[in-house]
């Protein structure tokens, strides 16, 4: 038993012309593909921990044996936030507005006190974060919602949190489209979230 890639819900063309095809070919079947692997490799050596999900090794990183620990944090790290990522996504033909679903609105205004200042703060960290990274909006212990940045293929369940959405915010996930632009990238991932999926995660 080995991890996978998983299964992508949409045609690489799909989330069209806010993440391009070419980005998305590559992004999942060799970068995703890459983590998957030396996950996989590095695993090899204590082959034990196939049995478990990787959200379980990104939850206890201190137990995983020194020798893999970095390994599974970078490359378990990028499997999961990967996995994660193609999920919240979807074609804007298939999005759902937020007003739809008042659970999900609801829980944003009270973090937040609106859609829109939600929106702005998510972009304000996507932006400050300086290097490779993610930007997240996750769940602490007490139910909170808070938007952060971590950085590399570091996961929020490695710090206790529970990841409700993210954006990647490494420059392989936008460069060939935006070059230096993570703004306009930023920007225009609204256009393809799949906000069902978010309240799924919300509710976990
Ligand atoms: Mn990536």
């Amino acid at each position: 038993m080995s991890y996978q890639l998983p299964k992508l819900n949409f045609a690489y063309d799909a989330l069209e012309p806010f993440i391009d095809a070419r980005t998305m070919e590559i992004h999942y079947s060799k970068h995703h593909q890459a983590y998957v692997d030396k996950l996989n490799a590095a695993l090899e050596k204590h082959s034990e921990l196939f049995e478990k999900p990787v959200e379980e090794l990104l939850k206890n990183l201190e137990s995983i044996p020194e020798d893999i620990r970095t390994a599974v944090r970078n490359h378990g790290g990028g499997h999961f936030n990967h996995s994660f990522f193609w999920e919240v996504l979807c074609p804007l033909k298939d999005t759902k507005p937020v007003d739809s679903l008042p659970e999900l609105k609801t829980a944003i205004e009270a973090g937040f006190g609106n859609f829109e200042d939600f929106k702005q703060e998510f972009l304000k960290v996507g932006l400050s974060h300086f290097g490779s990274g993610w930007a997240w909006l996750s769940k602490n212990k007490d139910k909170k919602l808070l938007i952060h940045s971590l950085l590399n293929q570091d996961s929020p369940l490695s710090q206790g949190l529970t990841p409700i959405f993210g954006v990647d915010l490494w420059e392989h996930a936008y460069y060939l489209k935006y070059q230096n632009r993570r703004q306009e990238y930023l920007e225009n991932i609204w256009q393809v979230v799949n906000w069902q999926k978010v309240l799924e995660n919300l509710k976990k």
